[in-house]
């Protein structure tokens, strides 16, 4: 069957005749609600397409058409959070801009190697075709502009079909897409090379792209990140005034600088959850673990979390701790909020496991003197096989480390 088309919507008719051919079989089938009339309009769409079924019945149109005018057709919406390679144009189906139609169209065409290009391509309307200036022209067409009844835009005619063979060199992939694709990849790692890149779009998609390409994706990448990472940041005071709304007597506790230009700048942020505090206070042992981690990705920074051992001897969070950088002072820092939380003042009755850092071990002398302080095990393992080489002592040192006797 013919796919219907529309050459130009200024025409207000053409745009009407179209709205009614595409209601086809799909459409009707997503259908709910009264049966009836959904065969009815079934059958009066099978009619208008069949000539001579229309001169065997002529009324039967015109009495149908009175129940279907009050049903508007239902359309495909493009979903923007379905996966790029399972994108694909339908007829009729309708987008919320110009732009995310032609993400949809550069997905799509990535995954098939097609060379599009467009003939029309301003904010009213898109005219897309296939192999610009090539042999033997490709038969794919396809037209889109916004509908009259709504602030939507829709694919208002298309020929699918392609005898054109796979392009590597695909003219509507711009920096932009291929940002899009690594967003995550460069927010891990701002430090992933464009050769790597490259390689990676060649083999992930088939395509090639140029350095310069590659060059202006990560440009754009992380101009993004930057802008998101400053508004999430931005957001933490209204995460404070959640975590206590939703969990009283939580704590939350930040620390901010001031630039000379009179900006705030992140500094510090301490939280902790009254649920897992109360949990730890009453049923677990009073021991604790406390150590840091190097945060990746773009803001860097440190996070120091501190944990107990609940009844099943598996890990329960207490508090965790973001600051710029681990040493005596953010320690001391962590530590005097932490005893407040859990209420106990120089450390009394409680034992403290860590790592040998010199600025941790100052903090706990000065801020926690009455603790009873330990290091990892491991820790002490490492620093036991620098003298004490071998498999030999690993086994006996794991032995000694559990005993529960002299
Ligand atoms: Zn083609």
């Amino acid at each position: 069957m013919e796919e219907p088309e529309v050459e130009d919507d200024t025409n207000s008719n053409a745009d009407e005749d179209v709205e009614s051919m595409v209601i086809d079989k799909e459409c009707w089938e997503h259908e709910v609600g009264d049966e009836d009339v959904s065969m009815k309009r079934a059958t009066t769409t099978i009619q208008k397409k069949d000539r001579f079924l229309n001169k065997l019945c002529p009324n039967v149109e015109e009495e149908e058409d009175s129940n279907i005018k009050q049903l508007p057709p239902v359309y495909h919406v493009q979903n923007s959070e379905q996966q790029w390679d399972e994108m694909a144009p339908m007829l009729s189906m309708k987008f919320t801009n110009p732009t995310e139609l032609k993400q949809c169209l550069t997905n799509y065409f990535v995954k098939h190697g097609y060379d599009l290009w467009y003939e029309k391509n301003d904010k009213n309307k898109l005219l897309v075709k296939c192999c610009k200036d090539k042999e033997p022209t490709c038969p794919f067409r396809l037209w889109a502009s916004w509908m009259q009844e709504e602030r939507t835009f829709q694919i208002k005619s298309l020929k699918s079909s392609h005898n054109c063979v796979r392009d590597f060199k695909i003219g509507l992939v711009t920096y932009k897409w291929i940002g899009k694709q690594y967003f995550n990849v460069l927010l891990e790692n701002p430090r992933f090379s464009l050769r790597k890149i490259k390689a990676q779009i060649s083999s992930t998609y088939n395509i090639i792209v140029s350095i310069r390409q590659c060059r202006n994706e990560k440009k754009f990448a992380l101009s993004e990140i930057e802008g998101t990472l400053k508004e999430h940041y931005s957001r933490l005071w209204d995460y404070g005034i959640e975590i206590k709304r939703a969990n009283l007597g939580s704590t939350m506790n930040m620390e901010v600088d001031h630039t000379l230009d009179g900006n705030l700048v992140f500094k510090r942020l301490y939280v902790c959850f009254k649920g897992v505090r109360d949990g730890w206070v009453e049923v677990c042992r009073q021991i604790i673990g406390i150590d840091g981690c190097f945060l990746k990705g773009i803001c860097k920074g440190e996070l120091l979390v501190v944990v107990g051992r609940d009844a099943n001897n598996s890990m329960s969070p207490l508090a965790w701790d973001v600051v710029t950088i681990e040493n005596k002072e953010t320690w001391q820092w962590f530590l005097d909020l932490l005893m407040d939380d859990i209420d106990r003042g120089n450390g009394n009755e409680l034992t403290l496991i860590s790592d040998g850092h010199k600025g941790l071990i100052k903090a706990i002398k000065e801020r926690v003197p009455h603790v009873e302080h330990r290091l990892f095990a491991r820790h002490i393992l490492a620093n036991f096989n620098t003298r004490f080489k071998g498999e030999h002592f690993i086994k006996p040192f794991w032995r000694a480390v559990k005993a529960t006797t002299k």
